[in-house]
């Protein structure tokens, strides 16, 4: 399995900050509220994020890309990268430059100036929120030519509001389709992709396939932080994975943030992903498996794990009777298996007294 989206440098705060409102606004004001009182440190910071990332090896995760806020300067990329350091050789890693708004104009300077920073620092994507952004489509252009600079790829948080009129998704696919941009290209989110008609859906998932973008299903913080102005028929905020996937575009399932104010529970654990994918995203188990393991591996560009001859040895043992089982039970008791090498045991036991 794999962790497509994850934010390491936010992950188990949810004690230290509170997010009363529970919406997304609400989070990043809490987030951003505690990190200019220095709330957090470089050390505890590299200690939460190897937390985080222990917690996904032993579930099975043995791939992760971490989203970082870089905007309030690199101490939380270094910390990171320190994280995964720390985990070198037992998981792969990858980590996005995640900037901060407004990133765009005259205000935007000092968020420009971050990412030359962190892109100095080094990271392997750039990231990024249009539709925070008083420009989202310069934010796209911009990071676009910054990715093409650096030679790097790009994975944005696109649509994660619930205006159906912000659809920066389909732009975004025609800028990868005009420019013929060289790297991968991942959108995660995508929520108003899910509140469009049937046929725009459709059309905008078949330029999200002609494009080549990989999309990232996030059910667990759309679930959390969209629809709470909503209280009749309260709309589950999830993209439109029927519509993406009949278009043949690639959609893998993310967790996204992890007990912190973004999302005040997660297990660190793809199976919790896939459990929702199963109940909230209305897929069958083996897809919902599918998304949160080789699909995800795809949009993180990495090698087959598949079990076959030839596949990279990466794989978590389970005591399931089936994937369906495995999703259900999430039983803690695996073996994870990292290039052919056990990286994580868990056990687990049971005492039923008479
Ligand atoms: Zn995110």
């Amino acid at each position: 399995m794999a962790e497509p989206h994850a934010h390491l440098d936010k992950a188990l705060t949810a004690e230290k900050v509170p997010n009363p409102r529970g919406d997304l606004l609400g989070a990043i004001d809490a987030w951003m509220t505690a990190a200019s009182a220095g709330l957090f440190t470089p050390e505890d910071t590299a200690d939460r994020a190897t937390d985080a990332l222990e917690l996904l090896l032993a579930n099975g995760a043995t791939a992760v890309r971490t989203h970082v806020n870089i905007g309030a300067g690199a101490e939380a990329l270094q910390a990171v990268r320190e994280a995964r350091s720390r985990m070198d050789g037992l998981l792969d890693v990858q980590i996005v430059a995640l900037t901060s708004n407004p990133i765009t104009g005259p205000e935007g300077r000092e968020n420009r100036r971050a990412l030359a920073v962190a892109l100095e620092v080094g990271v392997d994507l750039i990231g990024g929120c249009p539709h925070l952004d008083p420009d989202g489509t310069m934010l796209m252009s911009d990071a676009f030519a910054a990715a093409s600079d650096a030679g790097i790829g790009l994975d944005l948080h696109v649509d994660e509001v619930l205006d159906p009129q912000v659809l920066y998704l389909r732009e975004l696919s025609r800028m990868v389709s005009d420019s013929g941009f060289a790297h991968p290209v991942t959108a995660s989110h995508c929520v108003t992709l899910g509140l469009q008609s049937p046929d725009v859906q459709a059309a905008v998932s078949r330029e999200v396939a002609d494009a080549g973008v990989s999309v990232v299903a996030l059910p667990q913080t759309n679930l959390f932080l969209q629809g709470r102005n909503h209280p009749t028929a309260t709309p589950r905020g999830l993209t439109a994975i029927d519509a993406l996937s009949q278009a043949g575009a690639l959609v893998c399932g993310g967790a996204d943030n992890v007990q912190d104010p973004f999302n005040l529970v997660g297990r660190s654990d793809p199976l919790e992903t896939a459990a929702l994918l199963v109940m909230a995203g209305h897929r069958l188990p083996d897809e919902a498996f599918r998304m949160v393991g080789a699909d995800a591996r795809t949009c993180l560009g990495l090698p087959s794990a598949e079990p076959v001859v030839g596949a990279v040895a990466d794989f978590v043992a389970i005591d399931a009777p089936s994937v369906r089982g495995a999703i259900a039970d999430a039983p803690m008791a695996r073996k994870v298996f990292h290039r052919g090498k056990l990286v994580a045991t868990t056990s687990q036991s049971r005492t039923i007294y008479r």
